[in-house]
C-alpha cells in the first residue's frame, strides 16, 4: 500500500496506525534519508548536503532506496505500507516496475484541505530531543518542556509561514497529479483526513478492507 496526502494531513500518525494494524512494517523514505544523513553512510552524505542546501533528492537515488527496502524479507512476506514515496509520476512509473510481481493493493489519499493544514503546520510544535508532537492547542503540560524526556519543545526551522507555503505548492504541482494517475488505473481509495486520529483510523480500515474484498472476489 502507499499513502499520499499533503503534509500536515497526518500520513505519519496514521501510518503508524495501520501498520499495526495489519502488522506490516511502515517503510517512510524521510525516516530512511534521515536515519542514513544521521548514520553517515555514503547515501546519507549525499542526500544530506543535497537536503541542507534546499534541493530534493534526485529521483535515482529514491528510486534505489526503495527498491532495496521493498526487496527485504518483512516486506516480499507481509507486504507494506510506503509513506513519502512516490512523490511524482516518475517515481511512480518506477515504483510500478519494482513491484510488477506483486503489485500494489491499494493507494490511500488522506484529504485534508488545504487551509487546513496549513493552520495545522503553522500551530505544530515538536520536542528538540525526542521529536514528539505538540501544538499550540495540545501544548505539554508545564510550559514548552517535552511531557516524555524534558527536551524543549520548539517550532521546527522548516515549519515558517513561507516554507509550508512552498512544500504545499510543491505538493500541487508533483504529487497532486498522482492522485489521477493511480485513479486511472484503479489503485485509489480516497479518505477523509478530518477528525480525531482514532476516527480517521477507523475510516480508513474501513475503506482499505473494503476494496480488498472488492479485489479478493470480482465478481460481487
Ligand atoms: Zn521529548
Amino acid at each position: 500500500m502507499v499513502m499520499l496526502g499533503r503534509q500536515g494531513a497526518g500520513k505519519g500518525t496514521q501510518c503508524v496506525r495501520l501498520s499495526r494494524h495489519y502488522v506490516v512494517p511502515h517503510i517512510s523514505t524521510g525516516d530512511m534519508l534521515r536515519a542514513a544523513v544521521r548514520e553517515g553512510t555514503d547515501l546519507g552524505r549525499k542526500a544530506g548536503e543535497l537536503m541542507a542546501a534546499g534541493n530534493l533528492v534526485p529521483d535515482d537515488i529514491m528510486i534505489g532506496i526503495v527498491e532495496d527496502r521493498l526487496g527485504r524479507d518483512d516486506t516480499t512476506q507481509r507486504g507494506y505500507i510506503l509513506d513519502g514515496f512516490p512523490r511524482t509520476v516518475g517515481q511512480a512509473d518506477a515504483l510500478a516496475q519494482i513491484t510488477v510481481d506483486r503489485p500494489l493493493d491499494v493507494v490511500v489519499d488522506l484529504d485534508v484541505a488545504k487551509d487546513v493544514v496549513l493552520e495545522r503546520l503553522a500551530s505544530r510544535r515538536v520536542c528538540s530531543d525526542c521529536q514528539a508532537n505538540y501544538s499550540l492547542d495540545k501544548p505539554p503540560k508545564y510550559g514548552w518542556v517535552c511531557d516524555n524526556c524534558g527536551g524543549e519543545v520548539v517550532q521546527r526551522a522548516d515549519d515558517t509561514p513561507e516554507a509550508i507555503q512552498k512544500r504545499l505548492d510543491l505538493y500541487e504541482r508533483e504529487t497532486a497529479p498522482l492522485i489521477a494517475w493511480y485513479a486511472d488505473r484503479d489503485r485509489l481509495v480516497a479518505g477523509d483526513g478530518l477528525g480525531s486520529a482514532d476516527e480517521v483510523t477507523k475510516r480508513l480500515i474501513t475503506a482499505i478492507d473494503l476494496r480488498r474484498r472488492r479485489e479478493a472476489s470480482p465478481s460481487s
